[in-house]
């Protein structure tokens, strides 16, 4: 597939430029923003429409779209950065950057003007909708339609949906009333408002506080076929195929950003805490931990810029790369919080400490664009075949 993000529309001082507002922008405003939306619970929409201004939302973007054109290798430092940051401005930040790609490679020249520029504009929220609470995530889905000359009808349930209470649109997958497995699957971009449609609020989350997240019913929903991006029968492909294997590399690299800030919470308390006469940074044991830490966050670094790369050159390992990537990041990063925690001792169990909030947030990553076993699935079967064992 061609990578429309090829052409950098960045020189290298410009790139550096942003690399450092960023920064800043995520050690200042970014930590007040965090602070409001712990207290609240709530991410305010004044903080959308901020990132948004700052350009923020748009840097993956090709250039021709209004994007900043950046190469994905090189956007993937920017996620570095902002993964440093609330998990809630994270999601943002990544969500928008990357489903314009899911909706792209498909979109008739009329969807692209009417979806995916305004949603790289910052003008159109679009949430992924694809799990659901009584059926496995893929080719199991249950959510189903049924056509009636140019409208479909949709009914059923999905749930833990983020930004689905607030989004415009939700990029929705169903099956065709009556298809089994991955054929017969749509992807529709369903009006939030339509008649039939119902959202409510989940409850409260672990980590990722503030970011709404939505449990769905329709009933009948009507939806026009002109809302279908490809054709019948591709609903997975534009929800699993192309678009996935940057999203986990991307969601790999959150880890890394993440990690960094509880390493970077970590040394900074090492080097205050004493007992027993001498600073925690001095004890052999704290800094065998720090170490172990930095080996595990840039081992991981490594294997995610390798999949990007691979990915870019369109290499054919380039799927199992970004799951490798996925499984070894996710995995670095249960590591690092909980050292990052240790070091903290109890006093890190509670808040203010912004460890207390990290070693939360890390929890989500495990689920965000496939669980451990459903990555380790993706590995084994390009290495074994499917060999007829279970999905
Ligand atoms: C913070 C957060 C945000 C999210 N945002 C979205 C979103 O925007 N859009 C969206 O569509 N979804 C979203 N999700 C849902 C997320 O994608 C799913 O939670 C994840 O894919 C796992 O699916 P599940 O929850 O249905 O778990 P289940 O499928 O019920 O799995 C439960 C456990 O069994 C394992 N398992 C399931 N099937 C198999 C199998 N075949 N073989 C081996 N093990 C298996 C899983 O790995 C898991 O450990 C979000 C989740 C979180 C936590």
């Amino acid at each position: 597939m061609k990578q429309l993000d090829a052409a950098p529309a960045l020189d290298d001082a410009s790139f550096a430029e942003l690399r450092d507002d960023i920064a800043r922008y995520v050690a200042g405003r970014a930590e007040e923003w965090a602070q409001r939306i712990e207290l609240e619970r709530h991410v305010p929409l004044e903080l959308w429409d901020e990132l948004r201004d700052r350009g923020y939302l748009s840097l993956a973007a090709p250039v021709e779209y209004g994007g900043r054109g950046i190469p994905f290798s090189r956007y993937l430092e920017l996620i570095e950065l902002f993964s440093m940051s609330h998990a809630s401005i994270r999601m943002i930040v990544h969500v928008v950057n990357g489903t314009w790609r899911a909706m792209d490679r498909f979109a008739t020249p009329q969807q692209r003007q009417a979806f995916v520029l305004p949603s790289i504009k910052g003008e159109l929220k679009i949430a992924f909708t694809l799990t659901e609470p009584t059926a496995g995530t893929g080719a199991d889905l249950r959510c189903s339609v049924e056509r009636e000359g140019d409208t479909y009808y949709l009914s059923g349930e999905k749930h833990l949906i983020t930004f689905g209470t607030i989004c415009d649109y939700w990029l929705l997958f169903a099956r065709l009333a009556g298809t089994r497995g991955a054929e017969g699957t749509v992807a529709l971009l369903v009006d939030r408002r339509s008649p039939g449609a119902a959202v409510v609020e989940m409850d409260e989350s672990m980590g990722v506080r503030g970011t709404d997240h939505g449990r769905l019913t329709f009933e009948r929903t009507p939806v026009p076929v002109a809302n279908r991006l490809g054709e019948e029968g591709q609903g997975l492909d534009i929800a699993l195929g192309g678009f996935l294997t940057p999203s986990r590399i991307s969601v790999a690299m959150s880890c890394v950003g993440l990690a960094r800030r509880a390493q970077e919470l970590a040394i900074e308390y090492a080097r205050k805490r004493e007992t027993f006469g001498k600073k925690l940074a001095q004890r052999q044991a704290i800094r065998f931990m720090i170490a172990e830490n930095a080996t595990d966050i840039e081992a991981a670094r490594q294997l995610v810029l390798h999949a990007a790369r691979q990915w870019e050159r369109g290499s054919g390992d380039a799927a199992m790369l970004s799951s490798m990537s996925k499984l070894q990041a996710v995995d670095m990063l249960t590591r690092v919080t909980d050292r990052a925690l240790q070091i903290h001792g109890g006093s890190g169990f509670w808040q203010p400490h912004a460890i207390e909030r990290v070693y939360r947030d890390a929890r989500a990553q495990r689920f965000e664009e496939g669980t451990n076993e459903i990555q380790k699935t993706v590995i084994a079967r390009e290495l074994l075949g499917s060999g007829g064992g279970s999905a």
